[in-house]
């Protein structure tokens, strides 16, 4: 089956005061559809900067990444930025929910600003909040509901739209290990059900047992 990301030789290399710090060094990888996979490592290992350059939010210095079959490094900043909003989803350690917006209203926006019709809308908008687990609060704003719902909220948003890929640094980091153990049981459900690839970065070791596959980074390296 074809890759749905893909990476060749990736190594980032940053320049801190004209020394160099290497954050990613020759990753390899070949990431099937349809997976939850974990980059698990400590704070430093080089999770962050990977998922960026995945997500076309950085770039590599040396090497080459696919996704869906586009090498991103080739694209112009137009189709990349048009990649990114058509094919990727993001969430973070911290949701970035709006918070005058009910839970409905943030999801709402996303799915507006990807011109589909207020008909087609309802319907998804519902799906989403139900897939969650969040159908009695669709209309609490985030500092209604507690840190796990607020990440559920962003989750539900990251995939409106169906992405292909999502990314996820840090989801469960401002969570409690109980919490946590819940959003990585929610990415194994949406990974069947709606047929998504996320890519987890996470120091968490609880991820371990949800992972279809578990890269441990090291340095900037896959060590496993
Ligand atoms: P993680 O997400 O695993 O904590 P990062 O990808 O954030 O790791 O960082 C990997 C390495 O790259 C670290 O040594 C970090 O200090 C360095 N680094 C990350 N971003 C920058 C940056 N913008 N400028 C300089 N160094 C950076
Ligand atoms: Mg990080």
């Amino acid at each position: 089956m074809a890759a749905i990301v893909q990476t060749e030789k990736v190594s980032r290399v940053y320049r801190v005061g004209g020394r160099p710090v290497v954050a990613l060094h020759q990753v390899d990888l070949r990431i099937e559809p349809g997976t939850l996979v974990a980059f698990r490592g400590r704070s430093g290992s080089g999770k962050t900067t990977l998922l960026n350059c995945i997500g076309g939010l950085d770039k590599p210095t040396e090497g080459q990444i696919w996704v869906n079959g586009q090498e991103i490094s080739r694209l112009s900043e137009l189709a990349r930025v048009r990649l990114r909003r058509q094919q990727i989803g993001f969430i973070f350690q911290s949701h970035a929910l709006l918070p005058t917006y009910s839970a409905w209203e943030n999801i709402d926006l996303m799915l507006r600003l990807a011109g589909m019709k207020r008909q087609e809308r309802r319907p998804r908008i519902e799906q989403l909040l139900h897939l969650v687990g969040l159908g009695k609060w669709m209309d609490h704003r985030p500092h209604e509901m507690s840190g796990g719902q607020q990440q559920r909220v962003a989750i539900a948003r990251a995939i409106a739209t169906r992405p292909a890929l999502i990314l996820a640094d840090e989801p469960t980091g401002e969570l409690d290990s109980q919490t946590g153990q819940q959003i990585w049981q929610l990415f194994r459900q949406l990974v069947s059900q709606e047929k998504v690839t996320i890519l987890i970065a996470t120091h968490d070791l609880a991820v371990d047992a949800y992972a279809d596959k578990l890269y441990i980074l090291q340095d900037g390296r896959i060590i496993n």
